[in-house]
């Protein structure tokens, strides 16, 4: 499948890593919205948050539990921002589920 985010998680494309486990791979965005701002994906193809089901939801646990890891170890104690934009209307540009942690600055609220 071309898809970019399999292959940076498949280490095919390179990419700044700042977690790797089975599941879960989490790297720096390329194009930065924040002093802190990390992509964490799981490695199976997951389109968008609108493809959760039961039976792949696990995987997203698990990224909540990892992202809570690394904001701590990236020291965002003073709060921090996880966003998935999903579809086309919320700004998603890549078709593979991701988070994104945004740190380091406050952020406005609704968002955009
Ligand atoms: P979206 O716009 O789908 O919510 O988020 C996609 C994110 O991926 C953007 O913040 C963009 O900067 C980031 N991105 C796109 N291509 C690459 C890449 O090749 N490497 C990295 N590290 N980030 C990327
Ligand atoms: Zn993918």
């Amino acid at each position: 499948m071309d898809c970019l985010f399999c292959k940076i998680a498949a280490g095919e494309i390179p990419s700044k890593k700042v977690y790797e486990d089975e599941q879960v791979y989490a790297f720096y965005d390329i194009e930065p919205q924040a002093p802190v701002h990390v992509l964490l994906i799981p490695k199976t193809h997951i389109a968008s948050a609108a493809e959760i089901t039961a039976e792949n939801s696990a995987v997203v646990a698990h990224i909540f539990e990892v992202a809570a890891q690394i904001a701590k170890e990236l020291g965002l104690d003073d709060g921090f921002r996880i966003v998935s934009n999903c579809g086309e209307s919320a700004g998603q540009t890549v078709k593979h589920l991701h988070f994104h942690l945004m740190g380091g600055r406050t952020f406005a609220w609704p968002a955009g």
